[in-house]
């Protein structure tokens, strides 16, 4: 970095720092307040998005961050959420700085929060479970009351993060109750949606290729509808762990696609022709899906959703005509929904936001 950019980055009077950046944040920021983003490291990042972007993102460590908060003295400064725990140490020393820039000039620093972590209050301290469950809450309780008095306002993405925040904060959840706010982490509706190329026999799966986001479930349902002699076809786009293996199980399957590490372009496409987006996440050692920022991709271009009741948004998808399957682990149950999915046909987009809630928070946070 330079001098020159520092002090252009210095005229930032909202900031937030996120330890990784990844495309889908980029695109969903895009329509909120001028925020100058530091970010740890690039996780799933297409480096066009990054370029095309209107607004400010600089890699930049924890320590840097704080000095640069301590230099500038930002109005607003966004943490990421005090129940990432790994991170928790780094979210402590970023709002003291934020608080001691504010006071250095004598004013108070709205510091806030956008809290997504939805796991079971007893698991998230990650504390053997032979300890009984009150004492593995109570591990958290006093550090989260501190984060309660150093964080002005909280905006919660889902129904199921405020229950969780709430049982690890117990008789003290009313005190940030009273400065929180549940906004839904919609999407808008994508422009290239408008486009007409829908074709509900359409599956696709978008995301990682590890088991976690439920691929080896995903297969066996498939290998349910092929006995069933169904005519949809599945594209899976992605890459990791399973990726091989995927590749061999398509192999010799007409009906099934497999594109390792697509470009942003190819996966809107994909998005835009598809009726149906799968993601049969599942639960993994101290790991449970927040949101599948996939699900939220398919929304945006008026696919119906099959998925677990394992994301945040499993309500508010079971009520708004997508389907939750109770057991990913049943081929039968897999297929069934897939196909009952694709008769129902598209979903229609007109109930989304003109403005995506990840972005509507941001203006919760920085005003
Ligand atoms: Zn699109």
């Amino acid at each position: 970095m330079t001098d020159s950019s520092v002090r252009s980055i210095s005229t930032f009077d909202a900031i937030r720092f996120t330890p990784e950046i990844r495309s889908a944040y980029i695109e969903r920021f895009e329509d909120g307040p001028d925020v100058l983003t530091l970010y740890g490291k690039a996780l799933y990042l297409d480096r066009s998005v990054l370029e095309s972007s209107g607004k400010t993102y600089i890699p930049m460590t924890v320590l840097a961050t704080c000095a640069f908060i301590l230099k500038s003295g930002p109005r607003y400064v966004e943490v990421p959420e005090p129940l990432w725990t790994r991170k928790m140490l780094h979210t402590f020393l970023l709002l003291v700085c934020a608080h001691v820039a504010g006071a250095l000039r004598f004013r108070r620093t709205m510091t806030s929060t956008y809290c997504i972590e939805n796991e079971d209050a007893g698991r998230i301290a990650r504390v053997p479970e032979v300890i009984p469950r009150k004492l593995r809450v109570a591990v958290l309780r006093t550090p989260l009351c501190l984060f309660g008095l150093l964080i002005r306002r909280w905006i919660f993405g889902t129904a199921a993060s405020r229950e969780t925040y709430e049982a690890v904060l117990g008789p003290f959840w009313g005190y940030v109750d009273r400065r929180s706010e549940l906004v839904w982490p919609l999407p808008s509706a994508c422009e290239c949606s408008k486009l007409p190329s829908k074709d509900p026999s359409r599956v696709l799966f978008l995301g990682a290729l590890t088991t976690r986001k439920g691929i080896f479930e995903l297969l066996a349902g498939w290998d349910e509808l092929d006995i069933r002699g169904s005519s949809l076809n599945l594209s899976i786009m992605g890459g990791g762990d399973l990726e091989h293996l995927v590749q061999d199980w398509a192999k010799g399957k007409p009906n099934v696609k497999v594109t390792i590490s697509p470009a942003r372009a190819q996966i809107h496409e994909e998005l835009r022709q598809a009726g149906v987006l799968v993601l049969l996440s599942k639960p993994e050692r101290y790991w449970r899906e927040q949101i599948g920022l996939p699900l939220l991709e398919g929304l945006a271009h008026g696919c119906r959703v099959v998925t677990t009741a394992q994301t945040g948004i499993a309500s508010w998808l079971a009520d708004n005509g997508h389907c939750v399957v109770n057991d990913a682990g049943n081929p039968a149950e897999v297929a069934s929904a897939l196909s009952e999915a694709s008769e129902a046909g598209f979903w229609s987009t007109a109930s989304l936001p003109e403005i995506n809630g990840r972005a509507a928070a941001a203006f919760r946070m920085h005003e």
